[in-house]
């Protein structure tokens, strides 16, 4: 049997490690477009931009490993077209692909602002190895940066810019930051941090052009502010990869979507990471997640249901964010929540927040207090009915408070 893996980031990384670890016999070949191995994006906005990480670390598995398996490499090579007839891929070298079974690995891209000046130099988006070199060759110490949204990955960039010596404005067009992810507390307190740190914030404010001729020299916002700027980094979230899939006919959503087996509407079809739209069973939806976690545990089980086993995907979301020293755990989907309890003092940079919807917990936010992050997430797995009062009461483990 010939395996086929579009797309060469994190998830595809792990259906390779996967198939080799169920023995699997056949032939695999992986595809993508851009030149490096498999690597994963996390220190991207993290070590890797404060250039305390080489670029080998950032590989899920070394050159020697897939040769090792016998894993045929096709870097740089995009893949232009799914033929489900003849069970074919097309690339842009020209070159077809067969396949008996098919895994898309597609990722997601950023989304592009359309306004005028983002094609300027010292215009950065962030996603990709590339992205970041082009980043750090602009991150000199009192350079004027200014990040459009305070998303996780915007704000990363902002905690490594000002340890780097930096001058960080924050241009957010909702009312607080990271609005899309936690509850307004975890967004004061990041805000304060920040704040403290000296990173200025324009919340509820767009941009609608960015000025200069030669380089950006300038953010123009919905204000009517000129923030002048030396670069700018731009965070305005993503959008998964679904147009192959959508043009082969299988069927898409906000993401290509999958049953519990990571199968798509065609049975040798597979996909898994960011460009899914999955089935969880634990919040009784689909979701389209942008996580690491969601990446290799969907590769592991298309990468066993391949192999013939029967596996299905069920998993309570995680995820992590880095600022500052400040390591921020999220298990679980907040929205929704009816109650949210505060366990922990924020004074002390140590706590979580805790959210429940009809008294059961749903989610956690756990600032630098992982046993915290760990407990609460197999009490979300186990959709455990714990009352507020028990929950904040800081002096008894969340493991204790099991019924
Ligand atoms: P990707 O890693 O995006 O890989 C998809 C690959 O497919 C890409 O290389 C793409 O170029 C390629 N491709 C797409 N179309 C084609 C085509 N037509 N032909 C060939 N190749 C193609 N998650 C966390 O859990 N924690 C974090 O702290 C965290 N931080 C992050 C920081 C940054 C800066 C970024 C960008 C992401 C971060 N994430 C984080 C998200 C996480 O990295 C993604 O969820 C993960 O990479 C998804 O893996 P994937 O394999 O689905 O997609």
């Amino acid at each position: 049997m010939r395996v086929v893996i579009a797309g060469a980031g994190h998830a595809a990384g792990q259906v390779v490690a996967s198939l080799q670890q169920h023995k699997f016999a056949g032939q695999v070949v992986l595809a993508g477009e851009e030149a490096y191995l498999p690597y994963q994006r996390p220190p991207l906005s993290k070590k890797f931009l404060a250039g305390e990480m080489d670029a080998e670390r950032l590989y899920v598995k070394p050159a020697s490993f897939y040769a090792n398996a016998g894993t045929e490499l096709l870097l740089e090579t995009r893949i232009t077209d799914i033929d489900r007839a003849a069970k074919c891929l097309r690339t842009d070298t020209g070159t077809e692909i067969e396949y008996d079974k098919l895994v898309l690995a597609l990722g997601s891209r950023v989304r592009r602002l359309h306004i005028e000046g983002t094609e300027l130099p010292r215009v950065h988006y962030l996603r990709s190895i590339d992205h970041v070199e082009g980043i750090r060759a602009d991150l000199e110490p009192g350079r004027r940066l200014v990040i459009i949204g305070a998303g996780y990955i915007g704000l990363e960039v902002a905690a490594v810019a000002r340890q780097a010596g930096l001058d960080v404005t924050v241009v957010e067009m909702a009312d607080r930051v990271m609005s899309r992810v936690v509850s307004p507390e975890i967004s004061d307190f990041y805000e304060i941090e920040h704040t403290n740190q000296g990173v200025k914030f324009r919340l509820s404010t767009g941009v609608t052009a960015l000025g200069g001729k030669k380089r950006v020299k300038t953010v123009v916002t919905s204000a009517g502010e000129e923030i002048p700027a030396d670069l700018v980094v731009i965070g305005a979230g993503i959008v998964p990869n679904t147009e192959l899939a959508s043009a082969a006919g299988l069927d898409v959503e906000d993401g290509i979507v999958v049953d519990d087996h990571c199968a798509s509407s065609d049975p040798d079809i597979y996909a898994v990471g960011d460009c899914t739209l999955h089935p969880n069973a634990i919040y009784g939806r689909q979701l389209r997640l942008e996580s690491v976690h969601n990446a290799l545990e969907q590769a592991k089980t298309a990468a066993a249901n391949i192999c013939g086993q029967d596996t299905a995907y069920c998993q309570v979301p995680w995820f992590w964010s880095d600022q500052y020293d400040l390591k921020l755990q999220i298990a679980g989907l907040s929205a929704g929540y009816d109650e949210v309890v505060i366990r922990g003092d924020p004074a002390e940079r140590s706590f979580s927040c805790l959210y429940l919807r009809d008294g059961r917990l749903i989610a956690v936010d756990a600032i630098n207090t992982p046993r915290d992050f760990m407990q609460a997430k197999k009490l979300i797995a186990d959709r455990a009915e714990i009352a507020a009062e028990r929950l904040a009461d800081a002096a008894v483990a969340l493991k204790d408070l099991a019924v």
